[in-house]
């Protein structure tokens, strides 16, 4: 890592020099995440000092207390031809691997990363798009948004706890004819998701025919956005991308487990 910048109260961007720049893989899709590993400490204390450990043989081989544990984090900015990634990490206290490493990292830290993945693009044909998410999901709408053609309309809702942790995007090409709204949780007196009251405020265009939509973040406020999206908007499925980044109370372990459960259905 060559440097940690800080965004945010909350929010921190790692910019990554890549060791093996010429095996990178970049995808198309503007959405990139990557898994970030995390490893035992006594399996970094079996490796050789300044080394990092072969994530592929630690996995078959290491017991499972010492299994490496992974965290889907998003590439913000890819620069394959100066080595380079961006990934900006939201911070949410003491519990966990990202968040924490993120936090105390340093320029001159190691990480291994596997990835990129990815799939969504966005719909060229699209009148209208709205992007949402919260912290987490900051990263990924920002870079779906410079991959829109300049002609691009729609609005941007992004929710963060207060004015203080809204980031500045002087540096992010944003559609002239998209408009970004932060929403904030404090402001949550009437028991409301700050978000899908955001996403329900939204200019929504009469006509939906041609609308897509690409909203993720907190599980249980992607199922709460279905109201809006899919009963009072009367979108159809494929014109929506609705995807959980994490669930309040769950390590990612558990929120990844949980999607084959009733609980983890948000479609
Ligand atoms: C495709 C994809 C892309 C993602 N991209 C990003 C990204 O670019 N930046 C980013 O910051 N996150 C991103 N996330 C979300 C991130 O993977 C999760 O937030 C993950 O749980 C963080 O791991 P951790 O080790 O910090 O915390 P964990 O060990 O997973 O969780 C510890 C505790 O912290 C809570 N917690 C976890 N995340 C948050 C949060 N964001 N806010 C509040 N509480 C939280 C959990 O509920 C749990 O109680 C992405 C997720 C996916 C699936």
């Amino acid at each position: 890592m060559a440097e940690r910048l800080q965004l945010s109260p909350a929010m921190v961007r790692l910019v990554c020099r890549i060791d093996n720049a010429q095996d990178f893989q970049d995808i198309e899709a503007p959405e990139k995440y990557v898994k970030l590993i995390f490893f035992s400490q006594a399996t970094l204390a079996a490796t050789a000092p300044g080394a990092l450990p072969d994530y592929w043989e630690v996995r078959d081989t290491a017991a499972p207390e010492d299994q490496p544990v992974s965290r889907h984090m998003t590439l913000r900015r890819t620069d394959p031809a100066a080595g380079e990634v961006w990934i900006d990490v939201a911070l949410h206290g003491s519990e966990g691997y990202a968040g924490p490493w993120a936090d105390a990292a340093a320029p001159g830290d190691r990480l291994v990363a596997l990835g990129p993945g990815g799939k969504w693009m966005p719909d060229p044909d699209a009148t209208w798009s709205l992007f949402a998410g919260d912290d987490a999901a900051v990263p990924a709408v920002l870079a779906n948004l410079e991959a829109l053609p300049v002609s691009a309309r729609g609005e941007v809702v992004l929710e963060v706890q207060d004015a203080a942790h809204e980031l500045d995007l002087s540096d992010v090409a944003v559609p002239e004819g998209i408009t970004v709204r932060w929403v904030h949780r404090a402001d949550e007196a009437s028991g409301e998701r700050a978000l899908v009251q955001g996403i329900a405020d939204a200019a929504w265009p009469e006509d939906v025919s041609r609308v897509q939509a690409f909203v993720h973040g907190e599980r249980e406020a992607m199922k709460a956005a279905r109201t809006v999206l899919f009963d009072q908007r009367g979108l159809d499925r494929s014109q929506v991308s609705l995807s959980g980044y994490w669930a309040g109370g769950r390590t990612e372990d558990v929120f990844q487990a949980e999607k084959k459960l009733p609980v983890g259905k948000i479609l």
